[in-house]
C-alpha cells in the first residue's frame, strides 16, 4: 500500500553479487519532499542499494514502488518512462570530457524526453544559472574544478525536471575547499522542495538537512530515524561505534 504522500516505497530489497548478499532485504519509504540521507561503512551497500532504485543495478527481489508502479516488476517500457523522473548525480561527475557544458547538459533532454535543441538550451540556461555555472556553458569539464563539474552534473540533472534525485556521495570526489559549494546547492534544492536520497560522508550535512538519516552497515543492520535521534541518541551498537569514527 502506498502511505500518505509518499512517493517510493521500497520493501524487501535484496542484491547479491555472486555469493556475496550484499542487500538483505531493505525497506525505505519517502514521502515528497523529504530528503533522505545514508551513512553507514564503506562496502556496506550504499551504492548498491541506490543504484538499485534507479535499477542501475537489477535488484534479485523486492519492490520499488515508485508512484504506484513497482519499477522491480515492471516491463521496459514503463520502465524507462518511469526513470525519466528519477534522476542521479554520481561521485564522479560523470561529464563526457570531449562535450561542452552546454552540450553535457542538453543531451538527455534531446535523447531521453526528444526535446528540440531549442527548447533543451533554454532549460539548459536556466538550470546552468541555478547552479551558478552558466558562466561557462561552453567550457569542457576538464577545464572546470571538481566543484564546477558536479555542479553542472547536477544541471544537468534538474534539466529532466526529475520528480527525485538520488546522490550517490556528490562531495567526496572534491577537495576539501569545493565541498562546500556543492552541498549548499543540495541544500538550496532540499530547501526548494526536491525529494532527495543522499549517499553521504557528510554528517553536518545529513544533520542539517534531512528529515530523515538511515543507517546501513555489513550486516544490514539498520537504524532509522530523525538526525536529531541518530546523532544524539543512536541506539544500536554499531551506529554508536560508527558514529564515534566520523563525528
Ligand atoms: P558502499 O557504497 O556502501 O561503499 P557498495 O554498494 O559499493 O558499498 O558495495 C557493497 C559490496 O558489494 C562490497 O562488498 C562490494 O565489493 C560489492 N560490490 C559492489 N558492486 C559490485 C559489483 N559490480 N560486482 C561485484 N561486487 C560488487
Ligand atoms: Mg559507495
Amino acid at each position: 500500500m502506498e502511505g500518505e504522500g509518499s512517493i517510493l516505497e521500497v520493501t524487501g530489497l535484496e542484491k547479491s553479487y555472486g555469493r556475496n548478499k550484499v542487500l538483505k532485504g531493505v525497506d525505505l519509504t519517502v514521502r515528497k519532499g523529504e530528503v533522505i540521507a545514508i551513512i553507514g561503512p564503506s562496502g556496506c551497500g550504499k551504492s548498491t542499494f541506490i543504484r538499485c532504485l534507479n535499477l542501475l543495478e537489477e535488484p534479485d527481489c523486492g519492490k520499488i514502488v515508485y508512484k504506484g508502479t513497482d519499477l522491480v516488476s515492471a516491463d521496459k517500457k514503463t520502465r524507462s518512462e518511469t526513470l525519466k523522473d528519477i534522476g542521479m548525480v554520481f561521485q564522479q561527475f560523470n561529464l563526457f570530457p570531449h562535450k561542452t557544458v552546454m552540450d553535457n547538459v542538453t543531451m538527455a533532454p534531446q535523447l531521453v524526453s526528444k526535446m528540440s535543441k531549442e527548447d533543451a538550451e533554454a532549460k539548459a540556461e536556466k538550470y546552468l544559472k541555478l547552479v551558478g555555472m552558466d558562466h561557462k556553458k561552453n567550457s569542457y569539464p576538464t577545464n572546470l574544478s571538481g566543484g564546477q563539474q558536479q555542479r553542472v552534473s547536477i544541471a544537468r540533472t534538474l534539466c529532466m525536471e526529475p520528480e527525485l534525485i538520488l546522490f550517490d556521495e556528490p562531495t567526496s570526489a572534491l577537495d576539501p575547499e569545493m565541498v562546500g559549494e556543492v552541498l549548499s546547492l543540495m541544500k538550496e534544492l532540499a530547501n526548494d522542495g526536491m525529494t532527495m536520497i543522499v549517499v553521504t560522508h557528510e554528517m553536518g550535512f545529513a544533520r542539517e538537512v534531512a528529515n530523515r538519516v538511515m543507517f546501513i552497515d555489513e550486516k544490514n543492520i539498520k537504524e532509522e530515524g530523525k538526525p536529531k535521534e541518530i546523532f544524539e541518541n543512536p541506539k544500536s551498537p554499531r551506529l554508536q561505534e560508527f558514529l564515534s569514527k566520523v563525528l
